[in-house]
Formats: C-alpha cells, structure tokens, sequence
C-alpha cells in the first residue's frame, strides 16, 4: 500500500514556491525594483510544446511577472528565428527567455541556444551557462533537475553519501542532474551512475540506487524488481497513455511503474504532480532571479 508521506508532491511545493516568488516580486516592485519579465518563444502546432508554454504563461501572470508570448508556425525559417533571439537578446525590458523545444526539423537547435544572450538563458542551456554549472559557479541552473534538487532539499532529504542512479543522458535533463547530483553541495555530494539506452544490464545498477532518477521518455520502464527496497524514487518522464476510463481518452503517466513501486520507495514522485510542476517554478525563479541581476 501507498502512504502518502511517501510522496514528493511537486505541486504543492511549486505552489509554495510561486508564493515566495510573488511576494519577493512585490517587494521588488515596492522598493521601486521592476517588473519580472519573461517572453517565450513557441514556433509550430506540437500539443504537448502549446501545453507547455500555456503553463508557463500562466504561472507568471500568478506571480505577478510580465510575459510575452512569440508564436510563429513552424514554416519560420532559422535565419527569422535567430532574428526574433536577437531582438530579445536587445529588448531591455525582456529580463528571461526561453526558446521552446522542440524545433521544426530544418532549425539546428543548438545554434538557436547559442543565439541566446547568457544573462538571459533562463533555461539555463547556453553552453556557457552549462559550463558555469559544471564548474560550480553562479548561472540559471536548468529547471527540471534543479527543481528535482528542491523537491528533495524541501523534504528534508539528504543525498550525501547516497548512490545516486540517473538513467537518461538528454542535454536537458538526464546530464545535469548528474553534474549536480555529484557536486560538492547539499543536495548533491551523491556517487552518480548515469545509464542510457546502450548500457548493459541496466537493472543492475539501478537495484544499487539509493536515488533512481529516470529520464527515458517509456510508460512504466522502470519495474518494481529494478527498484531497491527504501529507494527515493524520482519520475522525471511525462508518458500520454491511452485509458478508456478517461473521457480525453488518455491520461499521463511516468517512467516509473507507480503502482507497484511505491510500496518500496521511501519517498517517490508522482506523475502528474511531481516533477513538472518543479520545473515551471523554477524557471520563474531563474526568471526572477535575471530581473534582480539586472537591478
Ligand atoms: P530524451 O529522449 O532526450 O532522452 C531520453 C534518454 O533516455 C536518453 O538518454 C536515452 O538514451 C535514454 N533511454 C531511452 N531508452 C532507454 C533504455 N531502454 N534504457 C536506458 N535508457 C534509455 O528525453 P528527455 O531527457 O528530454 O526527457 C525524458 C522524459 O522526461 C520524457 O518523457 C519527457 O517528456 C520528460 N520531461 C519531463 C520534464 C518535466 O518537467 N517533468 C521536463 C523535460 C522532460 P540514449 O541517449 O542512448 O538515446
């Protein structure tokens, strides 16, 4: 049976988080500070891309942040894309943005990412800012594994000492986590194993997880026998599933195999309500966080 102490709830926390962030933005404000400011750059029809952006747009009119959507359809060439980067890139009243991925197949992505002035990669993907965090030093700490830090930090959870399995190697999830799960810090300072689809015998080593961290992208992958009895169990992956019993006639549902895997876990995320909602708060606190280093 599932208790529900044993449940990382990402969307309270991420409530609890936006909270924080709007009475920071109204003291900023107050102090005569400005306005946080986030645009978002949407090319193209992709459902769950729409979805995505939709909630981040959201989210900032909650915390009182300034947002601006940019949406173009994905015939957008990549010399127009790189112009819309450059004029955010100069827009002073633009503190954040974000490009969101992915993209039309005939845009080279990374060249896009490069396009993005540092100082305002709020995803924290600019190979400079990358760099920063592999070295350590202040930057926008990308916001899925960084809310995953936050998640455990605000649970209580110690990772010290722990042997920390990440199974994913995406530049934007599966490697941060593990540069920053290994890092001398608190959260961090784990034994890291990161596996992918070319690892052999992968539940080996994730039966040896103090922390399973799974990235994959598979509905229900990861089995109860692959899973060590009182694992923290995080479920980063965002499945759509079909389910007859639901009127859209799918539903979401993580990497992880929830149903049969709680029972063993000290702590685990769920799917929806875990780790996405970590994410979105993060990104505004990165976004915050710009409009604060641009004071
Ligand atoms: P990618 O597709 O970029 O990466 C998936 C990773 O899983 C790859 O490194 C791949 O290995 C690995 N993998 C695939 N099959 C296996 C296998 N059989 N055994 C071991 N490893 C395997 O996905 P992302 O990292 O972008 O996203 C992962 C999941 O997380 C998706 O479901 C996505 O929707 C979700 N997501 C959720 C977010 C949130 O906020 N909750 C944010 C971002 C993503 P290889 O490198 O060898 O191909």
């Amino acid at each position: 049976m599932t208790n529900s102490h044993q449940i990382l709830d990402g969307k309270t926390t991420s409530l609890e988080i936006q909270k924080e962030i709007k009475v920071a933005v109204e003291a900023q404000i107050k102090n005569g500070g400005k306005q946080p400011h986030l645009a978002a750059v949407l090319i193209g029809q992709d459902a769950a891309s729409k979805a995505y952006v939709g909630h981040k747009v959201k989210a900032c009119a909650k915390v009182g942040f300034k947002s601006t959507l940019i949406q173009r359809e994905s015939t957008l060439s990549e010399a127009e894309l790189l112009d819309i980067v450059n004029e955010l890139n100069n827009d002073d009243s633009v503190d954040g943005f974000i490009v969101q991925l992915p993209l039309p197949e005939n845009i080279n992505a990374q060249l896009v990412l490069e396009a993005i002035s540092p100082g305002k990669d709020v995803d924290g993907f600019h190979p400079e800012n990358v760099g920063r965090m592999s070295l350590g030093l202040p930057t926008f700490l990308p916001a899925t594994p960084s809310g995953i830090l936050t998640l455990l930090e605000r649970y209580g959870i110690k990772t010290q000492g722990m042997h920390a399995v990440v199974v994913g190697r995406s530049d934007i999830v599966g490697n941060p986590m593990a540069a920053l799960l290994r890092r001398n810090a608190e959260p961090g300072n784990c034994t890291v194993t990161q596996c992918h689809s070319r690892t052999l015998d992968l539940k080996a080593h994730t039966l040896r997880a103090d922390l399973l961290v799974t990235a994959i992208g598979k509905p229900n992958f990861i089995t109860a026998d692959m899973v060590k009895e009182g694992a923290v169990v995080v479920d980063v992956g965002i499945n759509r599933i079909a389910d007859s019993n639901r009127k859209s006639g799918s539903r979401l549902t993580g990497d992880v195999d929830f149903d049969n895997i709680a029972h063993k876990c000290s702590w685990i995320t769920p799917v929806p309500g875990g780790v996405g909602p970590m994410t979105i708060a993060m990104l505004l606190k990165n976004t915050l966080q710009a409009s604060n280093d641009k004071e």
